[in-house]
């Protein structure tokens, strides 16, 4: 009977590198939505105009991003999929002012690992596009494809070969919602870039490039909003000591009963942050029943090297050098906002 004998040593060897990549996807990799952010990331990095994402089955059965950035050179393809390989920082001191989304140099060797995975990549400069399949660690040789100028990279079902964590995925129209969660996330914080989002050929999400980022909370909020969302703007405080925050407040009405309703960015990124979440329940006390969420959108933008993105491998927290400049600028930016509107009745309303 297994568990009767007593343990003993058994011989320590090093794992294969496509196991220590598998236990590694483990961090990065959870779901089709963790596809999604990592994908739609490289391409935001890549200078990309307009990203269209494509499911099947939720992402469970495929994942593919196509996008309009400046593509992978045919000879660099095999690296984009190596583990630790990264064309954004060379060193660890580039560590301390990260301007890209991505630098762990993880996502595509992760993904490649639980997937059958592939890349269309063109350049500008190259005659045509390419091509590389790769299943867990076999790559196929790189070869010449059709294609527009851009990188296209589709992800087969994800976890087909480590069964135990396909397990944990959920329903098709759960896992479907969180990847269009999460792009939804990412169209807010740029809106200069396209998106459309297709699942099994019907478009769910469709915003075009150059909007503004009023125009684009309320093309992804709804229009009906526009008159309940107020304008946050803190470069108006000088004690935010370069801290910027801009976005919009929703009036006490519009509060939902989850916290869905906040989109949180730092520098672009959203993040679930407790000190900013707790920073704008502060702002809203006595405005708003507890248990309930404001509707927000906050974008909080700081010197690169006030906020540590390196603390959690999907960089969905960060570490403040000064958490309290933060939190006092958040909560008095959307007060300022709040105050300017004429909420009284609301106060009689709540207590
Ligand atoms: P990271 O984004 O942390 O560098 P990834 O594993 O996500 O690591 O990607 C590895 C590399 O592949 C990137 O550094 C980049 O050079 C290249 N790459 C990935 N996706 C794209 C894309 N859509 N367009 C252009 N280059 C890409
Ligand atoms: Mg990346």
């Amino acid at each position: 009977m297994p568990g009767t004998e007593a343990p003993t040593h058994r011989k320590i060897q090093r794992l294969s590198p496509l196991v220590a990549s598998q236990i590694a996807a483990g961090e990065v990799v959870e779901r089709p939505a963790s596809l999604v952010k990592e994908l739609v990331e490289n391409s935001i990095d890549a200078g990309a105009t307009r990203i269209v994402l494509e499911l099947e089955q939720g992402g469970i059965e495929m994942v593919r991003i196509v996008d309009d950035g400046f593509g992978i050179p045919p000879e660099d393809l095999p690296m984009a999929v190596a583990a630790h390989a990264t064309s954004k920082i060379s060193d660890a001191a580039d560590l301390d002012s990260i301007a890209t989304l991505g630098f762990r140099g993880e996502a595509l060797a992760s993904i490649a690992s639980v997937s059958r995975l592939s890349i269309r990549s063109r350049t500008v400069s190259a005659e045509s596009a390419f091509l590389l399949e790769v299943e867990g660690d076999k790559a196929e040789p790189v070869r010449p494809a059709s294609g527009p100028i851009g990188t296209a990279i589709t992800a087969r079902n994800l976890f087909f070969n480590t069964p135990a964590r396909r397990k944990f995925l959920r329903t098709v129209p759960t896992e479907q919602e969180r990847c269009l969660d999460c792009l939804r996330a990412i169209a807010l914080a740029n809106p200069a870039i396209g998106f459309r989002a297709e699942a099994d050929s019907r478009t769910l999400l469709d915003v075009p490039k150059d909007q503004s980022p009023r125009e684009r909370v309320l093309a992804l909020l709804g229009k009906e909003l526009a008159p309940k969302l107020f304008e946050v703007h803190a470069d108006e405080f000088d004690d935010t000591r370069g801290v910027a925050i801009w976005g919009m407040a929703g009036h006490p009405e519009i509060a939902r009963g989850s916290n869905r309703s906040q989109h949180l960015f730092i520098n672009g990124r959203p993040v679930r942050d407790r000190t900013i979440q707790h920073a704008v329940t502060e702002a809203y006390r006595g405005l708003i029943e507890p248990g309930r969420y404001p509707t927000i959108v906050l974008h909080i933008e700081m010197h690169p090297g006030a906020v540590d993105v390196n603390v959690h491998p999907a960089k969905a927290e960060v570490r403040f050098r000064d958490s309290g400049i933060v939190h006092s600028a958040v909560t008095r930016s959307i007060r300022k906002a709040l105050a300017s509107q004429d909420l009284t009745p609301l106060l009689n309303f709540v207590r």
